[in-house]
């Protein structure tokens, strides 16, 4: 990143209406202004005329005790935490839903140049997920799910990918989920977007979590559609972080009409690359098979699976399908997704039937996709974050 000034030498201020998006000629007053879109390592850049243990504290409220509100960092001068107020977060929360008792809730972040970042924050009793959007929109065109059906807008900036992170982080601390841990147990690259096809910028933003905010690689799953170029990059990070193939089909023919990357990358080479993986990670992979009726769920796929989990050593998740407005796919009937299961079990490969959580607030596994406009719905909380 190209900051281009020396410190100090453009105040924040002075830069205030000249929001940008990230990416664009004007990025870098953007950055200037917003401090989870510079790197950690930047961040004595934005507070020029501040000690370095300044700046120290600073990197500590962003991203090993994250606080909502610049306010609440307690240990800096009341003028920096003002300062700070107005750029603490690279989007504005444009809508917060709970669901599920409580223990689902979906926000939709909107960065200033209009693009919708969704994420879903899952609390169980030992453990909260979340799940983390790496683009607003997706180019893959997967059929059955919602991000897909409606198209790519842009890649997200490492920045705007750790800010979920913080974000949920923050929440998890100092609101909190009944009865769910004070702080992210485990990241998902589940929501929005195929974070391989976002490579480099997915990369920085595992890079901050795991050396700047502390968390571990194993508890960070990178999910993908099969992108084979991705898988073999990820493989040769430092980071032992989880892959989870997105296979839903276990010949080609079935799989391309699903998930048209397919045609490009196809099955043997994908779990070449998933087996290759698995050999210098000593990650134990896993495999997502979202369950439409009369789709994959028959036998035969179940067949077909075994071998290929078998082989790969890997975890088998079964999710039925969350139904999407422009595919006609049913989710399977839980009949059928036991007798699939236990298919699988008498091939002796491991697999969990996956609850779904936040179906009535559209939280649910492929259903986010950037809406502009709130629907209607008794469970919708706004919460108001100022310009
Ligand atoms: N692009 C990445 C990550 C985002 S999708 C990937 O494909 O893995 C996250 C998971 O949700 C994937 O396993 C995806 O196949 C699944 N999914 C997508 N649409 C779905 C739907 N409508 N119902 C259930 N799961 C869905």
């Amino acid at each position: 990143m190209q900051l281009g000034h020396a410190p100090g030498s453009i105040s924040p201020s002075r830069v205030g209406d000249r929001l940008a998006a990230p990416g664009s000629d004007e990025a870098v007053a953007y950055e200037l202004l917003v401090s989870y879109l510079l790197a950690p390592e930047e961040l004595g850049e934005l507070v020029g005329d501040q000690p370095d243990y300044r700046v120290d504290q600073i990197r500590d409220w962003l991203y090993r005790t994250p606080v909502l509100d610049a306010q609440d960092m307690t240990n800096l001068p009341g003028d920096l935490r003002d300062e700070i107020s107005s750029r603490l977060w690279p989007f504005q929360v444009e809508m917060e839903q709970v669901a599920d008792g409580e223990t689902t809730r979906k926000w939709l972040f909107r960065a200033p140049d209009g693009a919708a970042i969704e994420a879903v924050l899952m609390g169980y009793p030992r453990r909260a997920t979340l799940c983390i959007s790496s683009q607003a929109g997706c180019a893959l065109a997967c059929t059955f799910c919602a991000t897909g059906q409606f198209g790519f807008e842009r890649h997200l900036e490492p920045g705007e990918i750790v800010a979920q992170v913080a974000y949920a982080q923050a929440f998890l601390r100092q609101i909190g989920m009944p009865g769910v841990p004070d702080h992210l147990t485990n990241i998902v690259f589940m929501g929005m977007g195929e974070p391989l096809a976002n490579y480099r910028r997915v990369r920085e933003a595992i890079r901050r979590m795991v050396e700047v905010m502390g968390m571990s690689a194993r508890s960070i799953t990178v999910s993908t559609v099969g992108m084979v170029p991705g898988i073999n990059q990820l493989a040769d990070e430092p980071w032992p972080v989880s892959l989870a193939i997105s296979l839903h089909a276990a010949d080609d023919e079935l799989r391309t009409s699903l998930v048209p990357i397919n045609k490009r990358y196809p099955i043997a080479e994908l779990e070449a690359a998933a087996a290759e993986y698995f050999e210098k990670k000593r990650r134990r992979v896993s495999i997502e098979w979202t369950m439409m009726e009369g789709v994959n769920d028959t036998l035969d796929q179940a067949d077909k699976l075994a071998s290929i989990a078998r082989r790969l050593r890997a975890h088998v998740n079964l999710i039925a399908l969350n139904p999407t407005p422009l595919s006609e796919a049913k989710p399977s009937t839980q009949l059928h997704i036991e007798e699939f299961a236990n298919a699988l079990k008498r091939r002796r490969v491991n697999v969990t039937v996956r609850d779904t959580r936040g179906r009535d607030i559209d939280a649910a596994c492929g259903q986010l996709r950037a809406q502009s406009s709130p629907p209607g719905s008794s469970a919708l909380i706004e919460i108001g974050v100022g310009d």
